[in-house]
């Protein structure tokens, strides 16, 4: 095809490209790009944070429960996170709107808090994490993993072996 059967061609085609960032932008699906978490299904084991080959995670305690955080600048976008997290409270979304100016790139994190509660059966302070449910046999019911929620990580324990024996 000489050039100027091609430029015919394309003018017919119109533009390849898309019109970002003045008109909309096809996203693929399984495109992998920003982290999410969702603190009410984590577990608070911190896999997430162990594997990150970036270092991008970090899980803090502080007085009001333990945060987490992923800086979304050191990210490389892997998918480990999401792969080993047992509950998927850490995901990969497919949304790659994080173009920021320079003065903003410490805010570019994705942040999330376990807070603390007060145990029902004990009245200990202890992180309201989802119970690791799934190696449980047989599987709990909803009011019982309700019931294992509210209680600390020793009353769990308390809580699931007297399950066994009734
Ligand atoms: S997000 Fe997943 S892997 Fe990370 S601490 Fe929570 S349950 Fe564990
Ligand atoms: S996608 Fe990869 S680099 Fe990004 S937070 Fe998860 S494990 Fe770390």
């Amino acid at each position: 095809m000489n050039f100027l059967s091609l430029f015919a061609r394309n003018l017919r085609r119109g533009p390849y490209t898309e019109a970002f960032p003045f008109g909309p932008a096809k996203t693929p699906e399984h495109l992998r790009a920003r982290i999410t978490f969702d603190p009410k299904q984590c577990e608070g084991c911190r896999l997430c944070e162990k594997v990150c080959p970036a270092g991008a995670i970090r899980f803090t305690r502080t007085p009001g429960g333990m945060t987490f955080d992923c800086w979304h600048a050191t990210c490389v976008f892997c998918g480990t996170c999401e792969f080993y997290c047992p509950t998927k409270a850490v995901k990969q979304s497919n949304d790659w709107h994080l173009a920021h100016a320079q003065g903003e790139k410490y805010a570019q994190v994705e942040h999330g808090l376990i807070p603390n509660q007060i145990c029902v059966e004990c009245g200990a302070k202890a992180l309201d994490t989802a119970p690791a449910v799934s190696h449980i046999k047989p599987p709990l019911s909803a009011e019982e993993v309700t019931e294992l929620r509210a209680r600390c990580p020793k009353c769990r324990n308390k809580y699931l072996r007297s399950r066994k024996t009734s």
